[in-house]
């Protein structure tokens, strides 16, 4: 087997099927660049949406006899072995290279697996005797490349164009590009760094003569190392914020990115991105429907058991992982056990679903001072460590109570016996930020009747203070057209699903093929609807209706006739038919009007 790399930019290339592995081949050419022609009766989705929007050409019939000759490259991934081969023999008959996917005596190609990081590229393969190993060592190298390494490349490529610019000898230009190397790569741990300005200035600056190689520090230097991971593996305890998945922060969403391991609480759930890694393990540790929740300590040893496997752990708390979430504790254990760990600050459902219920925290001469508290301290046998007393006397301020459901009307009692004026405004917001949010407005005596009969549930938290007295005015979120509105979308348009999420709806984002991650989110909290806009969609979406998460009779806002057509065949029942090429304020808008 002779490696090379292909430039296939412009070139003709075929793909015969039209499930997932064709979709990925056809994906990874059109990003190289190809002209690529697919060929298949049926598509999934996706191949349809790339064909709609130009990148590729779709041929909805069988592979004709003969095809392959008029390509440069050929790849069949149909599930019927003599198309396969025929696509095979006529390609290899005509000496067009041809792979037929996981039928390596159809090949006169294999594909490597492939670590990717910007044009540097990693290619494994082990002449298709043990694809196992090639799976497994790519994950490994999936691990060990940090992203850094596409910006490096990019550095070291404008690095080379200036050396280049000296029009040194040879020699001397070896020399600076080792000191380049060795000044910015960390080999031990394989981690790199993009040097800055002033080093490049320096090292370019030097007269050639005076280079010389600097080979590495074998003490394992951490210079060239940002951030010092080590193979022992890590944890990042992550905020997931209070569940809308906009409110993850953006360095949350990167650590789920790269994680070998999740481990998760049920409020954080409806923030997990759709779009984690398929081979990513997930370990629910919360509340889940009917299971009680795994006991502290046993979620200490499956952190410390997973980083000692030298996996990427992300330890996923509703908010922020420090506020009420015991996170230091946890933090604690990893310290002792010597496991590097990291805090990633969350957006705290204290703060967040009280703005979502039109509750500033504090206001400029009404509220200069928030207390955040357990209101479970109110009902604690071992003595309260909260001065319901004081607070009860401090008229300038915000009280947010977590955990506040079943402890309220003792806390209401203890700060009307302080001497708290009956009238503060009070207020309970259940699963703030999130499509199910219910609130309630009273006052701090009415507060404990109001949600009974509101019927408010965990997780809920109250706020008492002058400040929830602007709740009516300060309500934008659920003025929203779409608010309450969670819809499931299949991953393919992207302008759509912001404008929903402009519009006040959650937007569960379908990848395809779906993963396990996706189902999570899907089962979070109820799916009100869902949005296709092709037959396949329907399809792809029909496979997961009924799944938990999903109302009976979800109705569905369908694109197209073909579209509605297909979703009544499947059974679906509120089938709304939608005008093909509306744009999406009317899509909003007919939501909007038709929704139950
Ligand atoms: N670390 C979390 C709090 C965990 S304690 C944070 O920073 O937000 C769990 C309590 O948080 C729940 O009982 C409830 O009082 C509150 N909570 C969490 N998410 C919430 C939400 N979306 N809406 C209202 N309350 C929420």
């Amino acid at each position: 087997m002779y490696p090379v790399m292909l430039d296939v930019g412009d070139h003709a290339c075929l793909v015969v099927g039209g499930g997932g592995v064709a979709l990925r081949k056809a994906q990874g050419l059109v990003e190289e660049g190809a002209r690529v022609t697919v060929v298949a009766p049926e598509v999934v989705a996706p191949l349809e949406t790339m064909a709609d929007q130009g990148r590729l050409r779709l041929e909805r019939r069988p592979y004709l006899a003969g095809e392959a000759l008029s390509y440069a490259l050929v790849f069949a991934a149909t599930d019927d072995r003599e198309v396969n081969a025929r696509v095979f023999n006529d390609a290899a008959n005509a000496g067009v290279w041809v792979n037929v996917a996981d039928d390596p005596e159809l090949c006169s190609f294999h594909l490597p697996g492939r670590v990717r990081r910007g044009p540097l590229q990693l290619a494994i393969a082990s002449a298709g005797q043990a694809p196992f190993v090639v799976r497994r060592l790519r994950r490994l190298l999936e691990r060990r490349f940090g992203v850094e390494w596409a910006e490096w490349v990019g550095a070291a490529s404008r690095f080379r164009d200036r050396v280049r610019e000296l029009g040194s000898e040879p020699s001397a230009q070896e020399a600076l590009f080792d000191r380049f190397f060795d000044e910015t790569v960390d080999a031990e741990r394989l981690r790199a760094r993009v040097p800055t300005a002033t080093e490049e200035a320096e090292w370019l600056a030097v007269p050639v003569d005076h280079v010389e190689h600097r080979s590495a520090d074998p003490a394992g230097d951490t210079s060239a190392c940002r951030d010092g991971e080590s193979d022992e593996g890590s944890v990042s305890l992550v905020g997931a914020g209070p569940g809308c998945s906009g409110l993850l922060t953006v360095r949350g969403r990167r650590r789920l990115l790269e994680a070998d391991a999740v481990v998760y609480d049920r409020l954080a759930v409806p923030a997990l991105p759709c779009d984690l890694r398929a081979d990513v393990e997930l370990h629910p540790v919360g509340k889940e429907a009917g299971i009680h929740p795994m006991p502290q300590e046993e979620i200490n040893a499956l952190l410390v058991r997973l980083a000692r496997r030298g996996l990427r752990v992300v330890r996923l708390k509703g908010g922020d992982p420090y506020v009420f979430g015991r996170g230091g504790e946890e933090g604690e254990v990893l310290a002792a056990e010597g496991i590097a760990f990291e805090v990633v600050p969350g957006v705290t459902s204290g703060v967040a679903a009280l703005a979502w219920a039109g509750i500033p925290v504090t206001h400029r001469r009404e509220a200069v001072r928030l207390t955040l508290l357990t209101a479970h301290e109110a009902v604690k046998s071992d003595g309260p460590q909260v001065r319901w007393d004081l607070l009860a006397q401090d008229k300038h301020a915000t009280i947010v109570g977590y955990m506040g459901v079943t402890a309220l009307p003792e806390v209401v009692h203890q700060l009307l016996g302080g001497g708290m004026d009956p009238a503060t405004p009070a207020a309970m917001v259940e699963q703030g930020t999130t499509a199910s949010q219910r609130k309630v407005i009273s006052t701090l005596e009415g507060l404990p009747a109001a949600i009974v009969e509101a019927g408010i549930q965990p997780p809920a938290l109250f706020a008492i203070g002058p400040t929830v007295g602007h709740a009516k005015n300060l309500d934008w979120f659920s003025r929203l057209p779409l608010a309450g509105e969670r819809l499931v979308i299949p991953d393919v348009a992207e302008v759509v699903v912001r404008r929903l999420e402009a519009a006040g709806a959650e937007v569960v984002s379908l990848p395809f093929p779906v993963t396990p991650v996706a189902r999570v989110v899907m089962a979070a909290l109820p799916i009100t609807g869902c949005v296709v806009t092709s037959p396949a969609e329907v399809d792809w979406v029909h496979e997961e209706r009924g799944g938990p998460g999903w109302v009976d009779d979800a109705p569905s806002w369908c694109i197209g006739e073909q579209a509605a057509e297909r979703a009544r065949q499947r059974g679906w029942r509120y089938v709304h038919e939608l005008l093909p090429g509306m744009n999406c304020g009317e899509l909003v808008a007919r939501i909007a009007a038709e929704r139950r």
